[in-house]
């Protein structure tokens, strides 16, 4: 009789116990929940820069088309305006029918990258403070982070190489830093890959972000036959848009001829109406974005400076709207230093924790999503808390 067997209760693959969720969305649902309790929290804890955008329109747009799937590998149109876009960027010419891939976000496109190149057990190389999503991106590809501290350089990398090392993904310009990497420190990369057989996977994602009158250098551009390098963008960041889930994937035309099965199986195609919408107004829409990252980044700049002013001192690097500051003489870690200036000065910042072992004497603020005068408030708090905690 059925009722007499014993339950088994299936079971989720144990590869998930070892994967967390991300901190700073754990600290930012906290946030919303003393928001809703009707606590003001200066919030420089969120990863976007909030830009002044229109209201789309989607007239015009081609109805039989938008409301359906389209090509796996993106939109024509778009992949010709990308394929432009990273060329001027990186001087790479990029062909737009065969090595790129317009994809629902870089998350996924990273994501893509590295479940196409891992074998079980290979080791993937990450420098802290890391993006969150890498480390558990690798371990989901069953194969194995590798982190190098913060202090480490990216020049010291070769001596992390062991025979089952399989790419090095970099985030340049890097959150939560804001450091560029030289084209020295590209070339370098460059030679260890072609040294060791590695993949470079480099994430642009925040490209845009660098000051006025400064010149930013994608690892395509010493690698313009993608030998070995994937570039993942997106419009997230660089476009303010980061709900439109609009990502990109460059590589040489073999490899992303792979990576094209996990995106059909995985997710189709990118969104199709945003992505036509974003192919004809490709140029409005960045004419109206960068005057606004370039103020964002001003912004950065000034906070960092208030903090300097204040004996707190952030990791170097001028290109984001980030800003990694040390807790200095600070006796708290730094997730009870985020909970203390929580609780206390109502800011919200993201511990350090969570960008890596290395990165617990660390917090991170954006200053993305605040007013002047809020901002100034909010990071002359983080200064108070230092003081009054050491
Ligand atoms: N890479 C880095 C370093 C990021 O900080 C983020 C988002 O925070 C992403 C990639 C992912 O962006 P998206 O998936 O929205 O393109």
């Amino acid at each position: 009789m059925f009722s007499e067997t014993p339950l088994l209760p299936p079971r989720h693959s144990s590869l998930l116990d070892g994967i967390s969720e991300a901190s700073s969305i754990r600290l930012n649902n906290r946030i919303y929940e003393l928001q809703e309790a009707g606590r003001d929290i200066i919030t420089l804890s969120l990863g976007e820069a909030f830009f002044d955008i229109p209201l789309p329109s989607f007239e015009g747009l081609p109805a039989q088309k938008i409301h359906h799937y389209s090509h796996s590998r993106g939109v024509p149109l778009l992949r010709e305006k990308l394929a432009a876009y990273q060329q001027e960027i990186s001087t790479a010419p990029v062909d737009a029918a065969q090595e790129i891939l317009v994809t629902a976000g870089s998350k996924a496109a990273i994501y893509m990258a590295l479940t196409a190149l891992l074998e079980p057990g290979d080791e993937v190389i990450i420098p802290e403070p890391l993006w969150v999503s890498y480390p558990d991106q690798v371990r989901l590809a069953r194969a194995v982070p590798v982190m190098t501290p913060w202090y480490e350089s990216v020049e010291e990398f070769g001596a992390r190489v062991t025979p089952r090392t399989k790419a090095i993904i970099v985030n340049n310009p890097h959150n939560p830093t804001g450091r560029r990497l030289s084209a020295d420190q590209l070339r370098g990369l460059h030679r260890l890959a072609d040294q060791h057989g590695l993949f470079l996977i480099a994430d642009e994602a925040y490209h845009e972000f660098v000051p006025a009158g400064e010149r930013f250098v994608s690892a395509l551009e010493h690698d313009p036959d993608k030998r070995h390098t994937i570039v993942c963008n997106s419009m997230s960041k660089n476009y303010g848009i980061s709900g439109w889930r609009i990502g990109y994937l460059v590589a040489g035309a073999s490899l992303l001829s792979q990576i094209i099965k996990i995106q059909q199986h995985l997710v189709t195609c990118a969104p199709t109406i945003l992505s036509y919408y974003l192919a004809e107004h490709f140029e409005s829409v960045l004419e109206r974005t960068r005057p606004q990252i370039r103020r964002v980044v001003e912004t950065r700049n000034r906070m960092g400076r208030l903090l300097a002013d204040r004996g707190v001192d952030c990791l170097e690097g001028d290109a984001t709207f980030y800003l990694f500051a040390s807790l200095g003489g600070s006796k708290l870690n730094s997730d009870d230093f985020a909970h203390e200036l929580l609780v206390r000065h109502g800011v919200g910042v993201v511990p350090g924790s969570g960008y890596g072992a290395s990165c617990d004497r660390f917090v991170r603020i954006a200053v993305g999503a605040e007013s002047e005068e809020r901002l100034i408030r909010g990071v002359s708090a983080v200064a108070t808390l230092i003081e009054e905690t050491r």
